[in-house]
This record gives structure tokens, sequence and C-alpha cells, in this order.
């Protein structure tokens, strides 16, 4: 949380209840990548290539609607994949002939042109 920008009395009222706590000086330690990170930001230099850390955010299915917890890959109430990656390779090209049915047609006209001119 501390590294997403949460406000810090935020993060205190969240996980303590308190916004008064000296919990987060004791549990909170930022390593020396993300103090880097805040500081080349802020001076507006863009950091390339070090990995985001998983989305803290919930995930709607597209299909239900249903929000699902940060960081899911399927739908708990429909199964439907919630993410690119996760889609199996049946859903991946059920979604391609979908979005350009005209493609597949295409193709299978070739094809069959081409079975007809080996006859
Ligand atoms: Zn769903």
């Amino acid at each position: 949380m501390v590294t997403q920008k949460i406000p810090e009395s935020v993060i205190k009222l969240q996980a303590w209840g308190n916004i008064a706590t000296p919990m987060m000086a004791t549990y909170t330690h930022l390593s020396n990548d993300q103090m880097d990170d805040v500081l080349l930001e802020t001076a507006g230099v863009k950091q390339v290539g070090r990995p985001k850390g998983p989305s803290m955010k919930p995930v709607q299915c597209p299909d239900c609607s249903i929000v699902n917890v940060p960081g899911a890959q399927f739908c708990y109430k429909c199964g439907r994949s919630l993410t690119g990656e996760s889609l199996t390779k049946m859903e991946r090209m059920k979604r391609d002939v979908y979005e350009n049915p005209d493609e597949l047609i295409a193709f299978l006209q070739e094809l069959k042109k081409e079975r007809e001119n080996k006859r």
C-alpha cells in the first residue's frame, strides 16, 4: 500500500483502525529500490523495466459484472478468465474468430478452392 502511494492516514486506519498508531513506523520498511522509484518519479525521471507488483484493484468480470478479488485470474461466479494471459487456447481462438469472423470465412473459402483445384 505504501508503494502504491496510498496516504499514510488511510493505511493506518485500514490496517490498525487508529490514525495515531506507531505500528506503521515499526512495520513499514521501504527498500532502496522503492525509495529510488519515489525519488526518480518526483524528479520527473521515468523508470523503465522494473516489474510492478500485482494490482490491488478488484477485477470486474466483463461477462457477468461480478467484482472479483484483486489479482483474480478467473471469475469466481461464471469461471471466465479475467486476464489475457490466462485465456486457454480455445478461448483465444474463440475470441479471435468472434472479433474477426470474415478472416476465418475467407480462409475456409481459400482452403475449399485449393482442395477443388487438386481434384
Ligand atoms: Zn463472471
